[in-house]
C-alpha cells in the first residue's frame, strides 16, 4: 500500500452501490455484543476463492515452483483455497457467510473507482466512496468512520480500537478528531503499559526494518490481542498489510505465505474470543479487503486506476447475526456496505449517523 504512494504520486501509475431489493435487517437475528474487523490488504479474490495459481510461481530451470508450489498447489480449487486459508474455508465457510465468489454467481466490489488503499479503507469504514480521497497521503479523513461513530454511541465509548502497521491508518481514522487509540508503525501497542505491550513494541523495532512505514504484521496482531485481553474493546479493527506488500514485490511465494499467516491470525483471534466469557458466542467477525489486483501474470502485482480488475473484492462474516449460509450465491455487495454491516452486527444503525452510507449486507436468513 505504501508503494501506491510512490506509484500514484511520483510515477502516476496509480496503483455503485448494489441494490438490495430483498434486504433483511441484520438485526432480525440477535445482535452481537462485540465485533472484530480484520482486513487483508490487496488479497485478490482469485487466491481467496481458488487458492494458488500455478502460472504465478517462479520456476527454476527444471520447471519446479519450489517449496511454495509444494505448500500451496493442490488439484482442485476447493483444496487449494483450503490449503491457503484453512480457517476461512473450514469454519467461516460452514458456520458463517462468504460473499463475492464469481463461481457462485456473486460479486463483491469497490465503488471508489481508484482501486488503491486509502480510498478503499475510507469506503470500507465510512460507508461511502469520497472523491476527495484520491491519494495515500497522510491527510486526516474528513469522513466519519463507523469506528469513530460507534465510539460515540452509548456503551461503546472508549471501547473501540484499531491496529495496523501502515502509518496512514491514524489519518484514515482521523485519530486526532476521533480520539481512537491506533496501534501503528513501530509502536504497535499505543500507550504501552504492561510488560508484554512494551516487549511487543521492542520486538517491532528489533525485527528487520524492511518497510519504512512499519513492521511486519505479527507484532501488530500481538498488540491487538494484548489490547483485547487488557482493555476489553467492543469494536476491534486489525489491518493486515503484508499481502499487498509482497505482491508489489512480485513475491508470489511470500504473498501466499502472508495470506496463510493472516488466516492463522484470524483463527487465533477467533479462538481467543471464544475463550473469554465476555466475548464467547457474543462476538461477530468481519473479514475483507481494501482492493483487488490485476488479473494476469503481467499485472497481478499492481492495482489502482490503470488496473480495473482491482475493483473486485470479497467479504466473510461469522458469529451472532450471521446465518450459517456458507458461500452466498447470486449476491452482489459493495465494499461501501461493510461500514453499516459492522454497526448492524452490534445492533446499531450507522445510517442514522451517516445517511449517505450504503446499507448493511443482509446476513440474516
Ligand atoms: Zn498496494
Amino acid at each position: 500500500m505504501h508503494r501506491a504512494i510512490t506509484r500514484c504520486l511520483v510515477l502516476s501509475i496509480v496503483c455503485t452501490a448494489a441494490s438490495l431489493a430483498t434486504a433483511v435487517p441484520a438485526a432480525a437475528q440477535p445482535a452481537a455484543k462485540n465485533v472484530v474487523v480484520i482486513t487483508l490488504d490487496g488479497l485478490r479474490w482469485q487466491e481467496f476463492f481458488a487458492g494458488a495459481d500455478r502460472d504465478y510461481f517462479k520456476r527454476d530451470k527444471n520447471g519446479s515452483g519450489g517449496p511454495a508450489e509444494q505448500r500451496f498447489w493442490r488439484d482442485t480449487p476447493a483444496e487449494r483455497r483450503s490449503a491457503l486459508m484453512p480457517f476461512v474455508w473450514t469454519t467461516i465457510a460452514t458456520q458463517g457467510q462468504i460473499v463475492g465468489d464469481p463461481a457462485a454467481n456473486s460479486r463483491a466490489h469497490l465503488t471508489n473507482g481508484l482501486w488503491f488503499s486509502y480510498p478503499g479503507y475510507s469506503e470500507l469504514l465510512a460507508g461511502v466512496a469520497d472523491p476527495r480521497i484520491d491519494s495515500n497521503n497522510k491527510v486526516p479523513n474528513p469522513n466519519v468512520t463507523v469506528l469513530e461513530w460507534l465510539n460515540a454511541r452509548p456503551g461503546f465509548a472508549g471501547r473501540v480500537a484499531a491496529f495496523g502497521s501502515w502509518d496512514v491508518l491514524p489519518f484514515i481514522l482521523n485519530a486526532e478528531r476521533s480520539k481512537l487509540p491506533v496501534g501503528t508503525s513501530y509502536t504497535p501497542s499505543p500507550n504501552a503499559q504492561t510488560p508484554r505491550e512494551r516487549a511487543i513494541n521492542e520486538l517491532a523495532t528489533d525485527l528487520p526494518r524492511y518497510w519504512e512505514y512499519g513492521p511486519f504484521d505479527a507484532p501488530i496482531v500481538y498488540a491487538a490481542l494484548e489490547h483485547l485481553a487488557t482493555k476489553r474493546p467492543r469494536v476491534l479493527y486489525i489491518l493486515l498489510g503484508e499481502t499487498d506488500e509482497w505482491a508489489h514485490e512480485g513475491r508470489y511465494d511470500l504473498y501466499l505465505d502472508a495470506a496463510l499467516r493472516a488466516d492463522r491470525f484470524i483463527e487465533r483471534v477467533w479462538t481467543t474470543l471464544q475463550s473469554m466469557p465476555d466475548y464467547a458466542g457474543q462476538t461477530a467477525l468481519v473479514i475483507t479487503t481494501d482492493h483487488g489486483r490485476g488479473a494476469t501474470t503481467k499485472d497481478w502485482m499492481d492495482h489502482g486506476r490503470d488496473v480495473p480488475a482491482a475493483e473486485r473484492t470479497w467479504m466473510a462474516f461469522l458469529g451472532p447475526g450471521v446465518a450459517p449460509m456458507g458461500i452466498r450465491t447470486g449476491m452482489t455487495a459493495t465494499t461501501s456496505q461493510v461500514a453499516a454491516t459492522i454497526a448492524a452486527l452490534v445492533g446499531e444503525d450507522f445510517r442514522q449517523g451517516v445517511p449517505q452510507a450504503a446499507p448493511a449486507v443482509p446476513l440474516a436468513r
